[in-house]
């Protein structure tokens, strides 16, 4: 169980408080808005008041407590920005903070965010590549040109086994796992038939993928 401090309870900020109260982990909420505030109770451990830009606010919440503080405020940078900063002039073990535009990303990191997601971003590339190719059902960027994607398994590879197409070597892809009528088989051995109702979960490089699903 994870101790989490999140900050900025808007829409994004409510849908991490809510997984993070799915997994079981404890959270603290903060948001300058009593409505809220209010709102979040259901999903979170503790909730309270406060702006976030306020040095001794921050310091009475005791950052160095928590294993990771999420920064989830979006359009006011400013506060983003202040607040990601304080957080880690406090001793914040790991701040996580949100961008909503590129030039935001690299202020954020410079400014003492250990990582930055951005929803907006992210979500695009994510939207552009698995709808562009009826071919991909699904896609995760891994950093550094590896994606992990499902795709539909070529026509030429149903009937044959792992072994026989010898996708590692003659692909350079790895195949994690294969999804048939809803349920995702990871116990993938040499043996493993690909089937046409299959859709396969690849790891490698995107360039590498494309190739070779012809996407
Ligand atoms: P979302 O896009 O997630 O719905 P939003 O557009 O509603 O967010 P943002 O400006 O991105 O609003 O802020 C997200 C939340 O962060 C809001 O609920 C806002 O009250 C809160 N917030 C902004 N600045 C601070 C601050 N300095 N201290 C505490 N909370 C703040």
């Amino acid at each position: 169980m994870k101790s989490v401090l999140l900050i900025g309870l808007g829409r994004f900020g409510r849908h991490i408080a809510v997984k993070l109260n799915e997994l079981g982990h404890e959270v603290m909420a903060v948001d300058k808005d009593e409505e809220k505030v209010q709102a979040s109770l259901p999903f979170v451990t503790n909730a309270v008041i406060g702006d976030s830009t306020n040095e001794d606010f921050l310091n009475s919440l005791g950052i160095k407590n928590y294993d990771v503080c999420i920064v989830a405020i979006g359009d006011d940078f400013q506060s983003s920005l202040e607040t990601t900063s304080l957080l880690k002039e406090l001793g914040g073990k790991l701040v996580v903070s949100r961008a909503t535009r590129d030039v935001h990303e690299k202020f954020l990191l410079r400014n003492g965010a250990d990582h930055v997601v951005y929803p907006e971003k992210q979500l695009g590339t994510w939207t552009a590549i698995t709808y562009s190719s009826e071919k991909i059902f699904d896609y995760i960027n891994l950093g550094e040109g590896h994606v992990i994607m499902e795709v539909s398994a070529p026509p030429e590879w149903v009937g044959k086994t792992i072994t026989q197409v010898d996708v590692r070597k003659n692909y350079h892809v790895n195949v994690l796992a294969i999804r048939e009528e809803g349920k995702l088989n990871v116990a993938i051995t040499s043996d493993t038939v690909f089937d046409s109702d299959q859709t396969l979960l690849v790891l490698g490089t995107e360039e590498r993928i494309m190739k070779c699903f012809r996407i």
